[in-house]
């Protein structure tokens, strides 16, 4: 089993600045790369002010974050960022045609040897495997946000997944101080299936009126203990990522998945959530 040094992080966004962060901060070699250089210029302006705030708090020290930041390469050619990795993490939008053409490329652009990864919340990684050409070496790479402060790593075993690639993403797990599962492949997985019910649930509450964003919340933070109410984690998250998982649920799994018209008409007006600058909240 060949040891990770090189890694491509496909999508600079949300999760893909955060996942070339860790990885980067773990000593390995990272090209982030996205469609365009105002996306590219994000991804690195979010990876600065997470190493910053980190090492304000004294988690990491100033020359380990030099060190990370001068590990991180980035560019717009799929196939410059591919061509040395022994790792590919694909952090894209949740659109399965767009996953399925990016591993495309990237089988025929990447070593034999590398492990191709899929950071999907929910779509499928045996069909994301099978349109790669090499199954065997696809697997889910499932992240949470914030992922330098998320510990969880969630491995996703498509039906052709070799047992060589999942141990393969085991010991980067350990490497990069996370704390693996592994699922099965199945809609959903063992997280979004449960996380997307809850701030469903919220939404389909706030347009019955039966309480405020805040208060619900409140309820569930002071009720039920989560660090967060479902409402926030889904400005969070991103209400366009929330409802690209709920529409692939709601085809897959029933009507319970079903998204909510308030989330599609937020969605519509471009109330992204956090990173637009409002959802359910203002930022
Ligand atoms: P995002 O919208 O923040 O970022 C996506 C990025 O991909 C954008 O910068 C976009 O320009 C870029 N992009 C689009 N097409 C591309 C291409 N062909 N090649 C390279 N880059 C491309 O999305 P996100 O929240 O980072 O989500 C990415 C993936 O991670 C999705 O599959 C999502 O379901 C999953 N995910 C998201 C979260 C979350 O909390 N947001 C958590 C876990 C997993």
């Amino acid at each position: 089993m060949s040891e990770i040094r090189n890694v491509a992080v496909l999508g600079a966004g949300t999760m893909g600045h955060g996942i070339a962060q860790v990885c980067a901060v773990a000593g390995m070699d990272v090209v982030m790369r996205d469609v365009d250089d105002a996306a590219l210029a994000r991804g690195q302006r979010g990876i600065e002010g997470s190493l910053g705030k980190l090492t304000e708090k004294g988690k990491l020290d100033a020359p380990a974050r030099d060190a990370a930041l001068a590990r991180i390469r980035v560019t717009t050619e799929l196939a410059d960022a591919v061509r040395g990795a022994d790792l590919v993490v694909e952090a894209i939008p949740e659109i399965m045609a767009l996953k399925i053409e990016t591993f495309r490329a990237v089988a025929a652009h990447a070593p034999a040897h590398a492990l191709l990864a899929s950071n999907t919340s929910s779509l499928s990684v045996t069909e994301i495997g099978a349109a790669s050409g090499a199954p065997e070496r696809v697997v889910g790479l499932h992240f949470f946000n914030p992922v330098p402060l998320m510990t969880l790593l969630e491995i996703v075993r498509g039906l052709a997944t070799s047992d060589a690639s999942v141990e393969r993403a085991r010991a980067l797990a350990t490497r990069i101080g996370k704390e693996p599962i592994v699922v099965k492949d199945f809609p959903g997985f063992a997280t979004s299936r449960l996380g997307v019910i809850l701030g469903c649930e919220a939404i389909r509450m706030l347009e019955s009126g039966v309480a405020s964003a805040a208060d619900i919340d409140k309820a569930m933070k002071l009720g039920y203990r989560h660090p967060m109410g479902p409402l926030e984690l889904t400005d969070l998250v991103g209400l366009d990522v929330r409802l690209a998982i709920l529409e692939h649920l709601h085809r897959e799994l029933g009507e319970q998945f079903r998204p909510p018209a308030l989330l599609r008409q937020m969605v519509r007006a471009g109330k992204l959530g956090k990173k637009s600058g409002e959802g359910f909240y203002r930022y």
